[in-house]
């Protein structure tokens, strides 16, 4: 029978790799605790028309990227591209924001789905951790999500990382901007690749970031959106930066960060790695103070940030950032004969009751052969139990790491393995 294999860009994970990723995870919930943000967990599945109306149908995401088909009842439905829309979408149907205070914030952990050219850090199957923060405009709470960010990725110990920060104005000074971007990139046209033309009149912000060569140089001397920003929309930047700085977060103003859609405003960020090569984006975020209303709730001011885990896998291998997981399993025990395997798992049973991480050997085999398989479990101990151990009452245990033996009696097994 030929093998079955997983679909194109979906990936397992699996030890040792997973210890890894458990790490990464439990850190950002001890993090998001102490911050006192709640998790939300929504379906992996929605109605396509909520990512038509929250992700935007102009977008590639929606054009050619999304798990979309029609289940039995003939509902049109998506598996999730990214978690924003979807926890829009809860909050407003379950009532879950407060106006004014205390502000509603979220995070999430959990697969996205879309359909792109698979390659190294981006899968078909990818995890995000994201945190959305609803009710408020203050700048301290744009603060404070960068700040999550940032914590996160230094206490995962990674070295070398940079916040980019920007603000994208808002529907009251975007206008302006937009007319002398259009008309200094009218000028330039023949200059820029095909789907940048088609953006100068549809969404003149996305030439800023296009990976083409020869639009990243043609873009050097446009009109840049921070330069155009309203009295309300630098005074909240400038506000910004001053609690950034107030709390030792290091970042650098770059006026090329955008976000496409229409309902993004003022503050844009993202963090990058140096050990990640041309896709060097760890995470990003901004505010988005018209997307609740955009999908039918009150006008509420929002920010959030989705951070991908693969890349963060791939930049933490890359820099040896790992943490050290050997001793995942503390005892291996070993009984010489079937005679002696009764005896054994019940010893084994009372180490697992004292929580020492421990496996039996359940077939019969040399001891040499016995003490290989405990190495390839990286175990510390070997319990050898033996005719002799079992009627003088006394086990033989083996210091793996060490290479010593000592005798332990039956009732000072588990206080000598865990010291
Ligand atoms: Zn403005
Ligand atoms: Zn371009």
């Amino acid at each position: 029978m030929e093998k079955i294999t997983a679909v194109k860009g979906m990936q397992d994970i699996y030890q040792p790799e997973v210890r890894l990723w458990q790490h990464i995870e439990s850190l950002i919930r001890s993090e998001m605790n102490t911050f006192a943000y709640g998790e939300i967990r929504t379906p992996i599945i929605e109605k396509t028309e909520l990512f038509v109306r929250g992700v935007g149908d102009g977008t590639d995401i929606v054009k050619k990227e999304m798990y979309t088909f029609t289940d039995k009842g003939e509902r049109s439905v998506t598996m999730r591209p990214e978690g924003t829309a979807s926890v829009v979408r809860a909050i407003n149907e379950h009532n879950l924001l407060n106006s004014g205070e205390p502000v509603s914030k979220f995070y999430y952990i959990g697969p996205m789905f879309r359909y792109e050219r698979p390659q190294k850090g981006r899968l078909r199957q990818f995890y995000q951790f994201g945190v959305e923060c609803y009710g408020s405009e203050s700048p301290f709470i744009d603060a404070e999500v960068i700040q999550i960010l940032y914590n996160i990725l230094s206490k995962l110990k990674l070295s070398d990382i940079c916040v980019k920060l920007n603000s994208i104005g808002c529907p009251e000074c975007r206008p302006v901007f937009r007319q002398s971007a259009e008309k200094y990139f009218s000028g330039i046209k023949e200059k820029l690749c095909g789907e940048c033309n088609e953006r100068i009149s549809s969404n003149p912000l996305r030439i800023y970031d296009c990976k083409t060569p020869s639009c990243k140089e043609n873009t050097e001397g446009a009109p840049v959106i921070l330069e155009h920003l309203c009295p309300g929309c630098s005074g909240h930047f400038e506000k910004v930066k001053a609690a950034l700085d107030s709390i030792g977060i290091p970042f650098t103003v770059d006026p090329r960060l955008v976000r496409g859609l229409d309902y993004y405003t003022r503050t844009a960020f993202e963090v990058t790695s140096r050990h990640l090569g041309a896709q060097d984006a760890l995470g990003g975020g901004g505010r988005y103070d018209n997307l609740v209303s955009e999908l039918g709730g009150p006008k509420t001011p929002a920010i959030g940030f989705a951070m991908g885990l693969e890349r963060v896998v791939i930049a933490m291998k890359n820099q040896k950032a790992e943490p050290d997981f050997t001793g995942g399993c503390r005892a291996y025990v070993i009984p010489l004969s079937k005679n002696e395997s009764g005896y054994a798992f019940k010893l084994l049973s009372a180490l697992r009751k004292a929580n020492i991480p421990s496996q039996m050997a359940v077939s019969e085999k040399k001891a040499g052969a016995h003490f290989k398989d405990a190495e390839k479990l990286g175990a510390d101990f070997a319990v050898i139990i033996g005719e002799d151990e079992i009627k003088n009452g006394a086990l033989t245990v083996k210091d793996l790491k060490n290479r010593s033996q000592k005798s332990v009696s039956e009732s000072e097994l588990t206080e000598y393995i865990k010291g």
